[in-house]
This record gives C-alpha cells, structure tokens and sequence, in this order.
C-alpha cells in the first residue's frame, strides 16, 4: 500500500490547495512559507478586512511568489446576500430554549431578546412556522409572528449568541439581490487590484452571475467566476450554474446549514462529478482541517476526508480558519500535502489517474470536439509512452485547462507569456504554470525541452508531450501531439 511519492512522475502534487488568509499569516514570510508547503493559491475574504489589508496582502503574495519563481493566484470571495446579525450593545447574548426573542431590522444595538439584523427583508421573507438558524446552525430559533420589522420567535436549541453571526433561513425564498452594493463595491475593488477569480456566495440560480460577468467585461478583463454553491436552490439549478460559472465551489459550511448535514457528503460527491463531466474546475472547501485550528495534529476523520476529495477528482481543497486563524498554518498545509500526494500516488499506481477521466453526458453538445479528443489522446500517449511530462504553449489557458480535465498521467507544464493565465492556472488540477518572455515561445521544441530539465521533470533519454496548435479562434485550429526525446 506504501506509495512512494518520490517517484519521478508523482514529485509534483496534482490537487491544487487554497489558503484563506488572516490574522494567523497576513505576514510576508507565513506566506512564502504556506507556498512552500504547497499553497496554489490564496483566498482574501471580503466579510471579513478591509482594502488597505487586502492591498497589502496581494503585495506579499505577488512577492512571495516571484521570490519563490511560481505563479500563485488569488480569490477575492465575495460575501453576497448573507445574512448577519448586527452588534450587540454588552457582548454576546444568550438564547435559552423556550424563550421568546426579536428580530429586528431598526437600526438598533442587540440586547437580551432583541436581535438586530441589516437584512431589510427579513420580515417580509418569512412567515410564521419558518426555522432561523443562527451562527453556523449552532441555534435555531421558530418564528411565531410578524409585525412590520419585528419578528418574533421563540428558541429552540439555544446558545451564546455574538455579534456579525450568519442567519440562514432553510427552505425560505430570499428576495436579497444576488450582488448587494457592498459585493459590487468590492468586486470593483478586486478587479482593479488585480486578482484572479471572484468568488460570489450563496448563487441561487444562474443569472446570479450574471452581473458579475458583466462587470468584469466591462473592466476588460478576464477574471474567472467561482460559483459558491451553499443553497439548496443551487444544488437543484447546477446545469445552468456550471453553463454561466468558470469553476464551482463545494461550500459545505453553509450547505450542511441550509441541508441536513448528512446529505453534505452525497451532494459533494454528485457536484464533483458533474463539475468534472462538464471539464469545469471544482473546489472542496470547509472544515477540511477544523481541528487543526488548535491542534497541531488531525483526526483520522480529517484525514479520510481530504483523502476522499483527492481521490474524487476535485481541481483544489480549501482551508479557510485552519490557516486564517488557526494556530497551526504551516502545519496544515503540509499535513493536507502529504494526504494530497499520497492519495493521488495510490491512484496513479492503480490506473494512472485514468480512474479520474470523465465523460460528458449524452446530453451536452462539446463545445469543441475537436480540442477534447485531443485531450483524451494526450492522457492515453501519456499512460502509455509513460512520458514525463506534458507541454502546452498557452495563451488564455484553455487548452491546459482542457487537457487537465482528462486527468493525464504525467505533469502538465504550462507556459505562457501572460502572467495573468500562468496565475489562473494554478487552480487546474496537474497543472505547473511557468511565465515566459514572448520571443522565447518562438522556438517550442527548444523551450519544451530546456523547461522540462529545468523543473527536473525528466532525465536525458526519456520522453515529454509537447501539445500545440489551439487558437482563440476554433477556426483556425492546427493541432498537433509531438513526443520529444530529451
Ligand atoms: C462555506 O460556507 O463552506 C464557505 C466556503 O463559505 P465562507 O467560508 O465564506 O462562509
């Protein structure tokens, strides 16, 4: 069962991993040392900040990842209509079961019995016999009545109750836009800043992104959407959310509040295997290393779990508190490493990642036949030449994109001479993005070779792909799959 993770093809690490930053590593020297415990790419939570925060901390990580001659990307993780309580005039509350509370929307202090909530709407969405859980569905409240802004309930499971804690409403219509001011605000914010993908929380249905998309193509750029599927709207609406979305999140915090907790396992699976069906990228995220916060060992139950999300075939797993304000960072990203590698050393040994490929169902016309039969050659030349590595000229990324989603045997080294996609792709599952000077992808044969020695991903005698010929325009396709001896 021992894997050796040594072995020249599984040196790299496959499954790409995102940190959320904090108080426990906004510091220059936490985040080069995350990346080098194996750090893709790091998420700034706009519920949580401020923008001189998050200005500084993309300087770090900009030179933290040129210091360390990798592309690192970014996720701004927009808050979306997410419900909160409002501060509390002493401190914390406590919820007893069987007393009576308010909810309220005047803009007023929390006090015993009284909650206060921004959320305007709140009054109008509900309706008597309706569940309000409160931070994370540690407490959960019945509603009894309603009178103008005041909402009267009566608790159920009580608690100690703070100040900015989530309200979900399971099984309510929410009519709060998809994008409030504050995620335009910040959205606007991130793209001038620069990052790589926008994150946009609790998506309902598929025109959700559309104002996002928008905006982003009216700022002329091309950063990705990652939708956050969190409501049991979405779960039912993910064909037309993965048609709209350049990759999707698992957010199985929210998710095991507005559902059962003991459906998070099965619908994470199903939105794997859709999302890959589909050749989109997927993220597993939430509570991955919860106990990690504290301890600076997991349970076994963490474990399997990380285990599980590499062995399904996700593109990245995601810390959020274990690196945000966890005692253990450093740790944590290594621990989750060491499982990354070894789960995805066991499959290669079983079938070469093959067990990973995917087909898209009978159902869904590819949009580009032609690229796709190229990837699934390349991941068949790869199991069966046994080469090292495969090279991909890239420009917007798409072709890498492509071929990661066939799971291939071997690394994907891809090489552009935009830094923007070189950072996108560092979600991709397999994929090493490396930046090049233009002139320099003039001579592919040359490069594919000197790059390879370089990341010493093959020996001199041994074999690389190198895989070309894709343009932005379908029409003008020409491609081609050279094996190259080095
Ligand atoms: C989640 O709910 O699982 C999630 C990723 O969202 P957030 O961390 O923003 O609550």
């Amino acid at each position: 069962m021992t894997v050796d993770t040594t072995f020249q093809l599984l040196k790299t690490k496959r499954t790409k991993i995102i940190a959320t930053l904090g108080p426990a590593t906004f510091a220059s020297e936490r985040i080069q040392q995350l990346i080098e415990a194996g750090v893709n790419l790091f998420r700034l939570n706009m519920s949580h900040g401020d923008y001189d925060g998050y200005i500084q901390a993309h300087t770090y990580i900009r030179e933290a990842s040129d210091r360390l001659n990798t592309s690192v990307g970014i996720i701004a993780d927009l808050c979306g209509p997410k419900i909160r309580t409002g501060q509390f005039k002493d401190g914390p509350i406590t919820l007893t079961p069987g007393q009576q509370v308010t909810i309220t929307t005047r803009d007023v202090e929390g006090e015993d019995g009284l909650i206060p909530s921004q959320y305007e709407q709140i009054a109008d969405d509900l309706s008597p016999g309706d569940r309000v859980l409160l931070a994370d569905g540690t407490m959960e409240l019945t509603v009894e009545s309603i009178d103008g802004t005041e909402v009267e309930c009566v608790v159920v499971h009580g608690g100690e109750l703070g100040s900015r804690k989530g309200i979900n409403l399971p099984g309510v219509e929410i009519s709060a836009p998809s994008m409030t001011e504050k995620d335009f605000e910040d959205a606007v914010f991130a793209l001038d800043l620069g990052v790589e993908y926008l994150a946009l929380s609790f998506v309902r249905k598929p025109q959700d992104l559309d104002e996002l998309r928008d905006l982003i193509k009216k700022k002329r750029k091309r950063t990705g959407i990652i939708a956050k599927i969190e409501k049991p709207e979405a779960v039912e609406r993910i064909e037309g959310i993965v048609d709209k979305a350049d990759v999707l999140m698992v957010a199985r915090g929210d998710l095991g509040v507005e559902l059962p907790v003991e459906q998070v396992p099965l619908i994470q699976d199903e939105l794997v295997n859709y999302a890959r069906s589909r050749n989109r990228p997927v993220i597993v995220a939430t509570q991955m290393l919860e106990t990690m916060i504290e301890n600076p060992t997991p349970t076994r139950a963490e474990v399997a779990d990380i285990s599980h999300a590499v062995r399904s075939g996700v593109d990245a797993i995601m810390l959020s508190g274990e690196t945000a304000i966890g005692k253990h960072p450093i740790k944590a990203v290594q621990l989750m490493s060491r499982v990354a590698k070894q789960a995805e050393g066991h499959i290669w040994n079983k079938a070469y990642f093959g067990s990973l490929a995917t087909q898209a169902p009978a159902s869904i016309t590819l949009s580009n036949p032609l690229r796709d039969a190229i990837a699934n050659a390349t991941a068949m030349l790869s199991r069966d030449l046994q080469v090292r590595a495969i090279l991909v000229p890239s420009t917007t990324g798409t072709t890498a994109r492509v071929l990661s989603a066939s799971r291939p045997a071997a690394p994907l080294v891809a090489f552009s001479s935009n830094i923007h996609t070189c950072r996108k792709l560092s979600l991709m599952w397999g994929v090493t993005p490396i930046y090049f000077e233009e002139a320099d992808l003039y001579q592919l044969d040359k490069l594919a070779r000197h790059l390879t020695k370089r990341l010493e991903f093959a020996n001199e005698g041994q074999s690389i792909l190198l895989v070309k010929g894709f343009n932005p325009d379908p029409s003008q396709n020409k491609p081609s799959i050279t094996v190259l001896e080095l």
